[in-house]
């Protein structure tokens, strides 16, 4: 348990008051005490003090966490509970559906070409399409953060770095927040800054994942002030190694965001949360309705 081992203080500094509890929906719905913020962190207690043995129970508990946040916002000890959560991962085996999609990542091969690259994600073609509008070529393949998220080593990124100054790009452009340290000391933005503005009459209610940092929240607020918008920040389980290993639990919880938009236009400002969200409901992606600058 060498990852788990640095977080050893901080796990102790839990007082198991269960607030974190009634954030999780995962435990929400199960309601089980392993599936909840407060039994993982028993899980990796146990597992330090040598209690616990590992075994498919507790990989599949540990795993069982869309890392949304939501527990931490409410965690009186401020634990960093997704942190210990990742690092237990890190130290025990994978899931067969991890295993294959780390696999698939790590081989995904695609011609890397133009001036500007768009980063995404997804391979919904309405989405690739906005790359014209930005006069960029498309990286299907995202940055991987979903190894690092599984609890290994994101090493694609880096061979993903290589390729790009080989092929003399100009400039990166990602959606998701989480792709940001991965370009850093590279011409790398965020889409949301070619955004000039969106088109959006109807009442939205506009879903930004809990754990998207900030400065990206705040842009996206801005582009939809003084509209009749609400905003959700629940997750909807569309991270790719969550719903690939936890079907059933991510469709609950897209069905969750779904209901909490009331009746409203459902817009994700997430690729991820799209493709899983469109399964389930009426939903656009934030891009599809930006007015880019020239
Ligand atoms: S809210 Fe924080 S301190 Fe309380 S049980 Fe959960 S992790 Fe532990
Ligand atoms: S990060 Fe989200 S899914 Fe994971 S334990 Fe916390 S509330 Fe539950």
């Amino acid at each position: 348990m060498k990852m788990l081992e640095k977080y050893h203080k901080e796990i102790l500094t839990c007082t198991g008051c269960a607030f974190c509890k009634k954030a999780c929906q995962i435990y929400f719905h199960s309601r089980k005490e392993t599936d909840s913020p407060k039994g993982r962190i028993m899980i990796s207690y146990g597992l330090l003090t040598g209690e616990l043995k590992e075994d498919d129970s507790i990989v599949e508990a540990l795993q069982k966490c869309a890392l949304c946040k939501l527990c931490e916002s409410v965690c009186p000890s401020m634990i960093k509970i997704t942190d210990i959560i990742k690092a237990a991962c890190h130290d025990l085996p994978l899931l067969p559906e991890h295993e294959k999609l780390i696999n698939e990542i790590e081989t995904w091969n695609e011609p890397i070409e133009g001036k500007r690259l768009f980063i995404i994600n997804s391979k919904d073609e309405s989405l690739a399409e906005i790359a014209k509008k930005i006069k960029a070529t498309v990286w299907h393949g995202g940055c991987a953060a979903a190894i690092e998220r599984i609890g290994r080593r994101n090493e694609m990124v880096g061979r993903l770095v290589e390729r790009i100054k080989e092929a003399g790009i100009e400039k990166i452009i990602y959606y998701e927040p989480d792709c940001k340290k991965y370009f850093e000391g590279l011409n790398a933005r965020n889409i949301i800054e070619f955004i000039e503005s969106v088109d959006c009459d109807e009442k939205c209610a506009i879903h930004i994942p809990y754990d998207y940092d900030d400065e990206f929240k705040e842009k996206v607020k801005k582009l939809f002030e003084g509209k009749d918008v609400i905003y959700i920040h629940e997750c909807c389980g569309g991270r790719i190694e969550f719903k690939r290993a936890f079907f059933k639990e991510a469709k609950k919880m897209a069905e969750d965001v779904i209901k909490k938009s009331n009746g409203r236009k459902l817009v994700t400002a997430s690729m991820e949360c799209y493709e899983h969200l469109k399964k389930y409901g009426n939903v656009i992606d934030l891009l599809h309705l930006a007015r880019f600058k020239d």
